[in-house]
């Protein structure tokens, strides 16, 4: 990405694009492997639209990745920069943009843990202060907000407060006691996260899934004595719902009635990356952060000097060619 104008690089969002590999029914189909990424940046095409002769073939992002790169190097390369900010006070969000199926999930998960691991490491090297971390999960489905650490399966409102800003009322937060305590309350969201499917008819392609990790840290030397010495900053790891549905609604354009499920808060997202992108350039204009669940919770990590990482994943089968090239199209806009 260019990135011109005097954007200096902590305010960009760092786009990349993650390739998964062929799936076994892929295989077994005889799907080819339509894209591939000729260098570290730049991803292209085998073959041209036939419909559009004229469609780019080739795309360029911060970083891409190829179908072998395992889960921890795409950590490392687009997303660990942007993630352990959170240690320095700077909240973040790191977001897996996708078709369902193309490795959403896969990637959030790891990239969640990795994230982790190395927060604890760092808390382990830094004796000088005391560090708390706290945890929590939740569902958007046709903006309805759900705790995905609780039981009950009742809707969250959303109340905005002059010093908290935003929040989710009645919220579940854990206190995380190690790495090991992450994985087990993961394992709880997923659960959860099936029981709303069931509960709902419907499959988690819909929905959006936030976990949230706040770090408090304070100076020992200044424990229990002078607040104003306490870093708070989140790291949001953001699954997003399956792009599929955001780009049926735009191609449906203006016929489209109400009614028809269109993923707001998806739509919405994709509105408020492309001009918090202009925004760092001129300074002014109004982000609509307030016009879906998703932005309205993510405000304070995103855009001012929070940092955002966008993992758009692919599947390279030929079949999926249109979704993956809207998914480029949305990674484009990004950048
Ligand atoms: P999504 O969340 O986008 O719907 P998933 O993360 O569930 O997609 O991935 C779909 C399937 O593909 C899962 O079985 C997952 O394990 C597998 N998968 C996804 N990405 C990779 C990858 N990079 N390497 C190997 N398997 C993957
Ligand atoms: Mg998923």
């Amino acid at each position: 990405g260019g990135g011109g104008g005097g954007v200096g690089k902590l305010e960009r969002i760092l786009v990349s694009v993650r390739l998964r590999p062929l799936s076994d029914k892929e295989i077994a189909r005889g799907d080819p492997s339509e894209w591939e990424c000729i260098n570290d940046t730049t991803i292209i095409s085998r073959s041209t639209f036939p419909d559009r002769p004229s469609a780019p073939t080739a795309y360029s992002f911060d970083r891409v990745f190829r179908s072998d790169c395992d889960t921890n190097e795409v950590y490392k390369q687009g997303a660990k920069e942007v993630a352990l900010s959170v240690v320095s006070g700077i909240n973040s969000s790191i977001f897996a943009y996708g078709q369902t199926s193309s490795g959403k999930t896969y990637t959030m998960t790891g990239i969640t843990e990795y994230t982790v691991a190395d927060i604890y490491d760092y808390i382990g090297k830094h004796e000088e202060r005391a560090f708390v971390l706290k945890f929590s999960a939740i569902e958007i489905y046709n903006e309805v907000v759900r705790d995905l650490l609780s039981a009950e399966n009742t809707p969250l409102r959303l109340w905005d407060d002059a010093e908290k800003g935003t929040y989710v009322e009645n919220l579940t937060e854990v206190v995380l006691r190690n790495w090991n305590h992450l994985k087990e309350l993961i394992s709880v969201c997923e659960a959860q996260r099936k029981t709303g499917e069931t509960y709902l008819n419907e499959n988690s392609s819909r929905s959006h899934q936030i976990l949230k990790l706040t770090i408090e840290s304070s100076a020992r030397e200044f424990l229990g004595k002078d607040k104003s010495t306490t870093l708070v900053a989140s790291v949001n790891f953001v699954d997003l719902a399956g792009s599929e549905r955001a780009s049926q609604a735009l191609s449906a354009g203006a016929r489209l009635k109400e009614g028809c499920h269109i993923n707001r808060s998806l739509l919405t997202l994709g509105t408020v990356i492309r001009k918090l992108r202009l925004t760092t350039k001129v300074r002014n204009g109004h982000i609509p952060y307030r016009d879906s669940k998703l932005t309205r919770i993510l405000q304070p990590s995103l855009g001012g000097n929070a940092r955002t990482a966008i993992i758009c994943t692919m599947s390279p089968a030929r079949s999926h060619m249109e979704q993956s090239r809207n998914t480029l199209l949305f990674a484009s806009c990004a950048k």
